[in-house]
């Protein structure tokens, strides 16, 4: 046996990112150190449950021991630390991958930008679910004996490293099936070593955790602690979501949320129920307070966990969560579907439809609350969620309207685009008259805040929401009307603002379009090849003129994002609109000699007044110059 362990012995060296979060993790979590062991007490945990599923099809694989536990022992003498569980265990290749590497995608990318400051935040650091490495907080030592449920006893595989560069693997004889990790700790840790510190520490963090978290008794003789041979059971060891809400602690229900949701970090709301009916499930739904690096990541893992009765079935259960809504963690424990759900079974059920429509509900219901009742949390979570949550719109029509009285949008009645409104706020504050909810995209707060177009509105004092975020475009698109009012954008179609101008002003716009008919004739001719139409407009006060997008046609700023992501979009030429007052278009009616060149100001101007890319800024600037030129000699 000896030789084949020597010969099995293998060095390997950590993938380049374990070894940066070994560094960082260390001097960042340190302040809070005893957190390693309810990281390792939760993988112990989901140890546990894997096994527990797996049986269901295998019952073998309990190997006559099916009481599925979690141990945690301490030894003053060889100042070491051991928690074991009897849970599914590891063979040589995951310990190799789960051990060696951190698999979530985009990782290195994240650690990449992460500056000075934030690599000693701890809950940037605790995304990642450093989990296991955590333990070299404490230890700088540490040995992983395991084996996999159901492999023979020759099969185990011992696993040790100092958090250096490198760690070892080699196959070992290991009797019992699971994981026994042991911490030979640091200086100065000999804290630890106690049985009531170490039970205050797992009563603290882990009370949660479904299996007993067992350790030995202790006994005060003569005057110091002697460790009896007989176990007791720690923690409280039964379902935190199947207990009644009145007996679960605001503590308890965060300290779950860490070991469901692979955060260090508080949650920032949660939802707990039990729904009967039809269906009948337990659902224990949290937002998180801070967006995880790889929520735009096709392939992030979406956070709920899928329990039958009791028995863990899956992490990831993506269709139990809309898309939009994939940063809620939590659990649905359902009373009603087959042990043996598969994913492809979920995919068709419509049992679980169902459930997912009533959690969508309830994180919608839960946004609600947080909304009307707590704005400050409620701003939080806009902050970090928001553009996920404005997928929804397009993504799900059964909840369009809730979600829609969700959204926060910048407002020209604010000044920066952190301070936002909804679309009641909006409502409430309409102009006498107004019938209509106005609103303007662009690629940036600055350009939609500043975009000539709002210059009409400004006057009024009629409010037009700013909306900068790509994912607006698709938002406008899906969403048609709140609360019986049209969204209309500023930026497209002929301005009708209906009421909101009276019989006068209405006369003196038709006089001066009839007025200015010679010049809006002879500029559309001019500017033949890159317009549609050339008419006067009254949305300006200030600039000479604007382009606008005809009602159907795309508008500027979704064409120009969808070319700058490489897609062909159709060709629509815009309208350009002329201020019939402004000293520029008036002196335009007189000039005969350079006029093609004024024109072609005009256009280009406006274009890049909207945040547009002229397609020969090169002329524009010799046309500049030249009527500079020509100014300056007058
Ligand atoms: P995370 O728990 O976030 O996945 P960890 O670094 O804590 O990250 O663990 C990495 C992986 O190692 C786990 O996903 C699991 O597959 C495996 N693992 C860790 N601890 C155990 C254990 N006690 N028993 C079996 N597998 C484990």
């Amino acid at each position: 046996m000896t030789d084949t362990a020597t010969h099995n012995r293998e060095t390997l060296g950590f993938q380049a990112e374990v070894k940066q979060l070994l560094n960082l993790m260390i001097h960042s979590l340190y302040s809070n150190r005893e957190i390693f062991l309810r990281e390792l007490v939760s993988n112990a945990s989901d140890a546990c449950d894997k096994l527990r599923f797996e049986a269901l099809h295998n019952a073998s694989l309990f190997e006559d021991d099916s009481e599925l536990n979690i141990r945690i022992g301490y030894d003053k003498e060889a100042r070491t630390l051991t928690i074991s569980d009897n849970g599914i265990g590891m063979s040589r290749d995951e310990v190799v991958a789960n051990l060696g590497t951190i698999a979530k995608s985009g990782t290195r990318e994240f650690f990449s930008r992460l500056s000075g400051d934030q690599q000693k935040d701890a809950n940037l650091i605790g995304q990642f679910g450093v989990g296991f490495y955590s333990s070299f907080i404490v230890a700088d030592r540490v040995t992983v004996l395991t084996r996999r449920a159901g492999e023979k006893a020759d099969q185990g595989v011992r696993w040790e490293s100092d958090g250096g560069g490198e760690f070892s693997v080699e196959m070992v004889e290991k009797a019992a099936r699971g994981t026994e990790i042991t911490l030979h700790l640091r200086e100065e840790q000999e804290d630890l070593l106690e049985g009531h510190r170490l039970r205050g520490i797992i009563r603290k963090y882990s009370n949660h955790i479904v299996q007993p978290i067992l350790m030995k008794k202790d006994e005060w003789k003569d005057g110091k602690s002697v460790t009896l041979d007989e176990d007791e059971t720690v923690n409280q060891a039964s379902a935190l979501w199947a207990r009644p809400k009145n007996e679960i602690t605001e503590e308890q229900y965060q300290e779950f949320y860490k070991h469901v949701g692979h955060d260090f970090d508080d949650p920032l709301a949660w939802t707990h129920a039990r729904v009967e009916g039809r269906q009948e499930y337990t659902q224990l739904l949290y937002i998180p307070s801070r967006a995880p690096f790889d929520l735009w990541d096709r392939n992030m893992r979406h956070g709920i966990k899928l329990y039958v009765r009791r028995v863990f079935i899956m992490d990831d259960a993506e269709q139990l969560m809309p898309q939009y809504l994939r940063f809620v963690r939590g659990v649905v424990d359902s009373s009603d579907l087959p042990l043996n759900v598969s994913r492809e079974i979920l995919q068709e059920s419509k049992d679980i439809e169902a459930i997912r429509s009533g959690c969508t509900k309830k994180v919608l219901g839960l946004l609600e609350d947080l909304a009307a009742n707590d704005k400050e949390k409620y701003g939080k979570f806009w902050g970090e969620f928001g553009r996920a949550l404005k997928e929804g719109i397009g993504e799900d029509f059964a909840n369009k309207d809730k979600i829609a009285g969700l959204l926060r949008m910048a407002s020209t009645l604010a000044d920066t685009a952190e301070e936002t409104v909804s679309l009641s706020d909006y409502i409430s504050r309409m102009k006498e008259g107004q019938d209509k909810i106005y609103y303007i995209t662009a690629d940036s707060f600055n350009a939609a805040k500043n975009s000539p177009h709002l210059e009409v509105f400004r006057k009024k004092g009629i409010e037009v929401l700013l909306l900068s975020e790509r994912v607006d475009e698709w938002v406008v698109s899906h969403l048609e009307e709140f609360d019986g009012k049209q969204l209309v954008s500023v930026a497209k179609g002929g301005l009708d603002l209906g009421k909101l101008e009276d019989e006068t002003e209405k006369k003196e716009q038709e006089s001066a379009a009839n007025e200015m008919k010679d010049l809006t004739d002879k500029i559309s001719v001019s500017l033949a090849d890159r317009v549609k139409e050339v008419r006067v407009t009254h949305r300006l006060t200030d600039s000479p003129a604007c382009l606008v997008a005809d009602e159907h046609d795309m508008s500027a700023n979704l064409a120009r994002m969808l070319k700058s992501a490489g897609q062909k979009t159709p060709v629509s030429r815009p309208i350009l609109e002329i201020n019939p007052r402004h000293p520029v278009v008036l002196r335009l009616k007189s000039e005969e000699k350079r006029f093609d060149d004024w024109a072609s100001v005009l256009f280009d101007q406006a274009l890049l007044a909207e945040g547009g890319q002229l397609d020969d800024p090169a002329s524009f600037v010799r046309r500049v110059n030249q009527l500079m030129l020509e100014m300056g000699g007058k």
